[in-house]
């Protein structure tokens, strides 16, 4: 048993926790970085960040650690129905800096962050897993790595260890999610042709999104019912999965699709900490609260994170008033990410006449205000300044 004091402890070396850590180590704070894999594998996670992460990802100095990860530019977001391209929306034109979206490997991306991480300054630990933490003036955070236990003190532990956080029980919080109401799945493969656009097709019944992560990689999503999942076997056969996808796309697109990657599908709740911050523990990316990935802005939200808590402790020398505000402000765009995706839910994904007269009277609505409020701005400007209230509903929905 070692003792070693550290400024913070980040308990997960994914995109949140080692960008979290990076940061943090760049500006002069000890940092230990603890992370339970290995070896990164493609567990089917995020890898487009809307044009507003990227803009957040930037502002927290994460362009350099962007570029050695081959993230490359995703200009424009296309629509398509029937297998047609009927809409297209550049990002240059309605983003902030006109900034494109980006698109990456996510395990490459994990890699690399927390090489740049070291970097930084940051200790690494790794395989090693953070298996208990007790709070005090300088909490002591319980570490194995190799069978062996380590005690290692700190003034902060920041909890980065996703979903399924279990770091969440350090600040005596529980986990809260929403009902489920699709499941979202995807695969990885190559041999599909494609350009530097993210392709999206949705119809009431289903939805699949499109775009190559390099050269030889497309990774493809949908979204679609549980109980339709099942009944298509999409979710065990990558042949279905494979046909399924081209109905959606432009002729031919598929042709040629090879495996390169496991094929998974996931619930589409969000999932959150009913506390973000307490003491000497603060929460963030997809422990602090996880989203429904269909609207896919899980990566925006950590690179917000990530930014917000790092000025926040460079600006406060009491460290319980800067995660207390940080907590606070997460709370506040968490709820209006949380409601965007509620909202898109009952528009794009529901079945019906009173449906279809939902479409109706938003599709008139964005004639009349192609911001609905702001909310259509999302992914190219984010939510801060938004406020999902019972207006800002009426609005977004044309009642
Ligand atoms: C199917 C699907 C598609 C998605 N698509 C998109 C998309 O297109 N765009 C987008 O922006 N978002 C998308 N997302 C969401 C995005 O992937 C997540 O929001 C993001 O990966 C969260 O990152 P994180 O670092 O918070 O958590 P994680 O990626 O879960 O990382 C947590 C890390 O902590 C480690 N860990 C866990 N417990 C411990 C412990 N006790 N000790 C040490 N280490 C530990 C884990 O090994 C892991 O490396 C998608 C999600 C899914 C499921």
């Amino acid at each position: 048993m070692a003792t070693q004091p550290f400024d913070v402890v980040v308990a997960g070396g994914g995109l949140a926790g080692a960008s979290v850590g990076g940061v943090l180590a760049r500006s002069g704070l000890g940092v230990l970085v603890v992370e339970k894999e290995r070896v990164f594998r493609d567990r089917i996670r995020g890898e487009l960040t809307w044009p507003w992460g990227h803009h957040e990802a930037l502002r927290a100095g994460l362009g350099e650690a962007l570029v050695q990860a081959g993230a490359v530019n995703r200009p424009a977001l296309d629509f398509y129905a029937d297998g047609q391209r009927v809409d297209s929306l550049r990002w240059a034109d309605v983003s902030i800096d006109a900034l494109p979206a980006i698109a990456f490997s996510h395990p490459l991306l994990q890699e690399t962050l927390l090489t740049w991480a070291e970097a930084q300054g940051a200790t690494v630990m790794r395989p090693a897993k953070v298996a208990a933490v007790q709070d005090g003036h300088r909490p002591v955070v319980t570490i194995i790595a190799n069978g062996r236990t380590t005690e290692v003190r700190a003034r902060l532990i920041v909890g980065a260890d996703g979903k399924k956080s279990g770091a969440r029980r350090w600040l005596g919080a529980e986990t809260v999610t929403d009902a489920e109401h699709h499941w979202f799945g995807g695969l990885l493969l190559s041999g599909v042709p494609w350009d530097d656009t993210f392709g999206w097709a949705t119809t009431p019944a289903a939805a699949v999104g499109w775009f190559a992560t390099s050269s030889d990689s497309c990774r493809v999503y949908i979204r679609l019912r549980a109980d339709q999942v099942r009944a298509a076997g999409i979710a065990h056969s990558v042949d279905k999965f494979v046909d399924f996808a081209a109905k959606f796309m432009p002729s031919g697109t598929m042709d040629g699709a090879r495996k390169t990657g496991p094929l998974g599908f996931f619930p589409n709740s969000c999932t959150w900490s009913s506390r973000t911050a307490l003491g000497h523990a603060v929460l963030v990316g997809d422990a602090a609260g996880a989203l429904d990935p269909t609207q896919g802005l899980g990566t925006s939200l950590l690179f917000r994170d990530v930014r917000g808590l790092s000025e926040l402790l460079a600006d406060n020398g009491n460290w319980e008033r800067a995660t207390s505000e940080f907590a606070y402000q997460r709370h506040a765009y968490y709820g209006v990410l949380r409601a965007y995706d509620r909202w898109c839910a009952l528009l794009d994904a529901e079945e019906g006449p009173e449906a279809d007269r939902r479409r109706e009277l938003n599709a008139a609505a964005r004639e009349a205000d192609p911001t609905l409020g702001g909310f259509a701005m999302l992914e190219a400007c984010g939510p801060d300044g938004l406020v999902p209230d019972e207006e800002a509903r009426r609005i977004y929905f044309g009642e």
